[in-house]
C-alpha cells in the first residue's frame, strides 16, 4: 500500500515537474524570439542595439545575438563610409565654379550643385527627381538636353539669359555600354565675353586712331609729290602739318605702350620711395610753364598745406599730375587759370588740379576715364589729345592704391583730385 502510495506520489511529482519545465522552456523560447525580433527590427530601422542583447539567452540565442551585433557593426561602418563618400562628392560639386546637373536616362534630375540651381533657377526643394522638361524654363536648354538624350552625343550651346551669357554642354554618360543618363555643365562666361568684346572694340579704336593721322599724312605727301612746282612756303606749311600728324602718331604709340606697361606690371609697392610732393609739383609746373604762357593761362602752385615727405611711387605720381595739368591747359581757353595744389588729410594725401576751362557735362563724367572716350571727339582730337590720358591716370592711381575723382561744371571748369591713402610721413 505504502509502495503504491509512494509510486503515486512519485508519478504525480514527476508529471508536475515535467509540466513546469516544459512551460518554462516554452516561456524562455518565446522571450528569446521576442528579444531577437526586437533586435532585428532595430537593425532594420537603423537604431542602436540594446547593450544587454542576448545576455540572458541560452547558448544558441547568444550566438544569434552576436551575429546580429556583428551585422549591425558592419552596417554602421558601411553607412559611415557612404556618408563620407557623399560628403566628399558634395564638397567637390559645391566647390566647382561651373554648374553641374546629373540626369538619369529618362531625363530626371538626380543631382545639381548650387551654381546649377542658381543659373537654371531651379525651384529650391522641388527639383530633385523632377523631369527637366518641367523644371527648366529655357527652351534652348531643354532642346539641348532632348538632343543629347536622344542622339547620345555631346551637345554644346551658348545662350543669353537674363543679361548673362551661359555656355552649356550636355554629355551622355555610358558605362560598359549601359546608358547612364547625361550630365549638363553650365558656365557663366559673361565677363569673358565682355572682355573679348572690349578687346575687339579697343583694337577697332586703335586702328581708327591710327588711320586718321596716317590718312592725313599720306594725303599731304601726295599733294607735295604731285606738285613739283609748289611754292616753297606752301610746301613748308604742308610738311609742318605732316610733322604734327606724325607727332600725334608718336604720342599715341607712347601712350599705348605706357598703358600696356602699367597693365602688365606687378601691383607691388617695389617702386615706392620717400620724396617731397612740393618739389615734385614744382617740377611739373615748370615743365608746363611754356604751354601755359602760350595760351596766356595763369598756372600756379598752392603748396602751403603740403606735407614735407610722402612714401609713394614718384614716377607714377608725376605722370598722373602731368596728364591732369596737360588736360587742364588743353581744355582751358586763353586767359584762364590752372592751379595745382596738395594737402595732407591725416595720413592721406590729396592732390588737386583745378581749371577754369570748358568743363565736362554730367553725362560724360563717369566715362571720361575709359580709353579713347572723348566728350567732343572732333574738337579734342584737333586739340592733340590721344584719348588715353585719363585712362592712364586711372590705372596708375589704382596701382598706387589710390583713386581719382572729378567735379566739373560746364563753362565753369573742372577739378580733378588724386587721393593717396597712407602715404604721408610724419615729420621727425
Ligand atoms: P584726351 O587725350 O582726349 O584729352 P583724356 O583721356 O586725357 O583724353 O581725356 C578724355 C576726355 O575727357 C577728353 O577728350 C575731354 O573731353 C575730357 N577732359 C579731360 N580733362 C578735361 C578738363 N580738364 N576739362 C574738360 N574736359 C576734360
Amino acid at each position: 500500500m505504502s509502495f503504491l502510495l509512494g509510486l503515486g506520489i512519485g508519478i504525480f511529482l514527476g508529471a508536475f515537474f515535467f509540466y513546469r519545465r516544459h512551460r518554462w522552456a516554452r516561456k524562455e523560447t518565446k522571450e528569446a524570439f521576442e528579444e531577437i525580433e526586437e533586435a532585428l527590427q532595430r537593425l532594420v530601422g537603423g537604431k542602436e542595439l540594446n547593450p544587454g542583447l542576448g545576455l540572458g539567452l541560452p547558448f544558441r540565442g547568444r550566438k544569434v545575438a552576436n551575429l546580429i551585433r556583428t551585422t549591425h557593426q558592419s552596417l554602421r561602418s558601411l553607412q559611415e563610409e557612404s556618408r563620407e563618400e557623399n560628403a566628399r562628392v558634395r564638397a567637390v560639386l559645391e566647390g566647382m565654379v561651373d554648374g553641374l546637373v546629373y540626369l538619369d536616362q529618362e531625363g530626371r534630375l538626380l543631382l545639381a550643385n548650387r551654381e546649377a540651381i542658381r543659373l537654371l533657377e531651379l525651384p529650391a526643394k522641388r527639383w530633385m527627381r523632377g523631369h527637366f522638361e518641367e523644371l527648366l524654363r529655357n527652351e534652348e536648354s531643354k532642346s539641348l538636353l532632348r538632343r543629347c538624350l536622344k542622339d547620345r552625343r555631346r551637345q554644346d550651346l551658348e545662350m543669353e539669359h537674363h543679361n548673362a551669357v551661359l555656355e552649356m554642354s550636355a554629355v551622355p554618360l555610358e558605362e560598359k555600354g549601359v546608358n547612364r543618363g547625361a550630365i549638363l555643365v553650365l558656365r557663366d562666361v559673361t565677363s569673358l565675353r565682355e572682355l573679348q568684346t572690349g578687346r575687339r572694340a579697343f583694337v577697332a579704336n586703335v586702328s581708327h586712331e591710327f588711320r586718321t593721322p596716317l590718312t592725313a599724312i599720306l594725303g599731304y605727301l601726295e599733294t607735295v609729290l604731285h606738285d613739283p612746282d609748289m611754292p616753297r612756303e606752301e610746301r613748308v606749311r604742308i610738311l609742318e602739318r605732316v610733322f604734327a600728324q606724325a607727332q600725334r602718331l608718336e604720342a599715341l604709340v607712347l601712350d599705348l605702350l605706357q598703358l600696356a606697361r602699367i597693365e602688365s606690371s606687378p601691383e607691388s609697392g617695389s617702386q615706392r620711395k620717400i620724396f617731397s610732393p612740393r618739389v615734385l609739383m614744382g617740377f611739373v609746373v615748370e615743365a608746363f610753364r611754356p604751354q601755359a604762357l602760350e595760351k596766356s593761362i595763369e598756372l600756379s602752385l598752392e603748396d602751403a598745406e603740403a606735407p614735407a615727405r610722402i612714401l609713394s611711387d614718384e614716377d607714377a605720381v608725376r605722370q598722373i599730375l602731368e596728364n591732369l595739368v596737360s588736360n587742364a591747359i588743353r581744355y582751358t581757353p586763353e586767359g584762364g587759370r590752372v592751379r595745382l595744389r596738395c594737402k595732407a588729410l591725416g595720413e592721406d594725401l590729396c592732390f588737386e588740379v583745378e581749371d577754369t576751362g570748358i568743363g565736362i557735362a554730367p553725362q560724360h563724367l563717369s566715362r571720361i576715364f575709359e580709353r579713347f572716350y572723348r566728350t567732343d571727339p572732333a574738337r579734342t582730337r584737333f586739340q592733340g589729345g590721344t584719348g588715353l590720358g585719363l585712362a592712364i591716370v586711372k590705372h596708375l592711381s589704382q596701382r598706387l592704391g589710390g583713386r581719382v575723382q572729378v567735379r566739373s561744371e560746364v563753362g565753369e571748369g573742372s577739378t580733378f583730385s588724386l587721393h593717396l591713402p597712407g602715404t604721408v610721413l610724419k615729420d621727425e
